[in-house]
């Protein structure tokens, strides 16, 4: 039987439950164990696909097409291995899965109530999870805070687990210490409280990591120690880091698997980490900086600036740069900002590569469409990721292909040029209004075409990408684009889908209509990631060249006089 590890939140969120999560499982993988991980979300959404990344950060995607929350993704990046369905669920899928049985009268007529039942459903979930991948330890986070009203339920699941299995089950809290600026004390109260509320749900933490802006001290550690019921030893001190590829060495410093192993009764064995050490150390000396420019529309949260809507496209962008030995500087560029300002555009000179990401709606199309004319024609390295594909065939369409007000008809149902187009499927779900679940989502086959710059990134010429959309190149116009100079490089063969477009005259210029970003690992770069640091590096090198020609002549002109 596996072994569950729940890790639960106190204080606040935002603090790193998910990164906390994938860490342990890297670090219990390092010992040479099976592991796999669970995300719990609390909302009624049966999946994180109807949200709006402003809200609730990126939709990750996997491979069998699900929906979900970004840590999908820090777990498939951390433990090096693909998620599925079944390492994901909502208050919303639980309850979907115990009424549609009822339904079925699968209760044989008994009252189906909320407890036991859907603490029930949890726990089975939980359990064939673990079956299924045949897991050594089942990493089970559940997302909220302890104390919310949503949670509840799934720490009821988690405490009648730990009834039925008081050997096989953990629980990790993952805390917050403020320091504050008034004080100047770290202080550890919160952190009780937060003890006390899952005290109260029946559950005691075993492990308490205990997140703040430096090093927890002795005094504290004993603190935490007392007033929660732990052993000093369990308190793991998690302070801000650079990256968060630090924090599983952060982890063994404190001695986390020895910790967990003890609760466990299981002797401790050799492992394997120099790796992940190694990908570590590249990081942090990789210097040669690279700018990168985003450009999206959900940034803006109020005052402040959000980054995790594009989480995957940041980290692909890491993972590709470490790997050249390059330090990159990533910036947000709201799109909207961009429509009516050539002094804007002007300023996107200082890019060494520019992406414009996945996207819906009508809302800074135009200026993303402005940086994508200013990307090819400045021959500034550019990936356009699926709606940053479709809008770059816009633009390609009307600047080049004799298609003026040519357009999406997500955008624009009644342009002359519909170049981009619903996909033939999507139609009755669109007027049924079938909007869960229903995009073209998942792994799908693509073949590269020879001789194309894709190919030569790729190196392969059958590859999986996952998908996340309704609109598609239009079929129907793919002639007159390709004789004005648009490359088609990768194709869905068994429906004919234009998956990656190029520009054979431009340093780099690619879209895909699939999210590259979402397959990129630490030790696996993506393909095309590789490509556009490739061609940035490239760039800034020559840029430096020039500036560097420019403050010589200068000199010797300044001597001659
Ligand atoms: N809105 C576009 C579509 O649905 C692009 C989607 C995306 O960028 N993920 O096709």
């Amino acid at each position: 039987m596996a072994r569950y590890v729940f890790v639960v939140g106190g204080v606040m969120s935002g603090i790193g439950k998910g990164i906390t999560t994938a860490s342990v499982g890297n670090i219990l993988k390092s010992y040479g164990y099976r592991v796999t991980a669970i995300k719990i979300d609390p909302y009624i959404n049966v999946d994180a696909g109807t949200m709006n990344p402003v809200e609730h950060g990126e939709v990750f995607v996997t491979d069998d097409g699900l929906e979900c929350d970004q840590d999908i993704g820090n777990y498939e990046r951390f433990l090096d291995q693909n998620m599925y369905r079944l390492n994901y669920m909502t208050t919303g899928a639980v309850y979907q899965s115990v009424i549609t049985r009822e339904r079925n009268l699968f209760y044989q007529g008994k009252c189906v109530e909320v407890v036991p039942h859907i603490p029930e459903e949890v726990i089975a979930r939980i359990t064939q999870a673990g079956k299924k991948t045949k897991s050594d330890f089942v990493l089970v986070e559940i997302g909220g805070t302890v104390g919310e009203y949503q949670n509840l339920l799934f720490l009821e699941a988690a405490r009648m687990l730990k009834l039925r299995h008081p050997k096989d089950v953990l629980f990790i809290m993952v805390s917050y210490l403020p320091v504050p600026g008034t004080i100047g004390e770290m202080k550890t109260k919160p952190t009780q409280h937060a003890t006390r509320s899952l005290n109260s749900a029946g559950i005691q933490p075993d492990i308490i990591v205990a997140r703040a802006p430096v090093l927890l001290d002795r005094p504290r550690k004993q603190k935490i120690a007392v007033f929660c019921n732990i052993n000093e030893e369990d308190v793991i001190s998690a302070p801000d880091i650079q990256s968060v590829y630090e924090v599983p060495i952060n982890f063994a410093r404190d001695k986390i698997s020895e910790r967990i192993f003890l609760h466990f009764g299981i002797r401790s064995r050799a492992h394997r980490n120099g790796h992940w050490n190694n990908f570590v150390r590249r990081a942090r000396n990789a210097k040669k900086e690279v700018r990168i420019g985003i450009v999206g529309k959900y940034f803006a949260t109020g005052k402040f600036t959000l980054s995790d809507s594009y989480i995957s496209v940041i980290e692909a962008i890491k993972h590709s740069a470490w790997r050249q030995g390059c330090c990159p500087i990533i910036d947000w560029l709201a799109a909207e900002s961009y429509e009516n300002s050539a002094a804007a555009l002007l300023g996107l000179k200082r890019y060494d590569g520019i992406i414009v990401p996945g996207g819906f709606g009508s809302r800074g199309v135009e200026g993303k469409i402005k940086v994508i004319h200013y990307a090819r024609t400045h021959h500034i390295p550019y990936l356009g990721i699926c709606y940053g594909m479709q809008l770059a065939v816009i633009e390609f369409a009307r600047s080049l292909a004799g298609m003026p007000g040519a357009n999406s008809t997500e955008i624009d149902p009644k342009t002359p040029f519909p170049v981009i187009g619903l996909l033939e499927e999507q139609e009755t779900l669109l007027k049924e209004k079938k909007y869960g679940g229903s995009m073209r989502l998942g792994s799908y086959r693509c073949e590269v075409r020879p001789k194309t710059k894709s190919m030569r990134f790729y190196r392969e010429r059958n590859i999986t990408e996952r998908h996340r959309h309704r609109y598609e190149l239009n079929n129907k116009f793919r002639n007159q684009l390709e004789q004005h100079g648009l490359a088609v490089a990768g194709i869905h063969p068994q429906k004919n889908l234009v998956e990656i477009i190029e520009l054979p005259d431009h340093p780099f210029f690619v879209g895909t209509q699939f999210h590259p970003e979402f397959k990129s690992r630490p030790f696996h770069p993506h393909p095309l990631f590789n490509g556009l640091i490739m061609a940035a590096k490239t760039r800034c090198l020559g840029r430096a060249e020039k500036k560097w020609r420019r403050t010589t002549s200068r000199v010797t002109q300044k001597k001659q006089r």
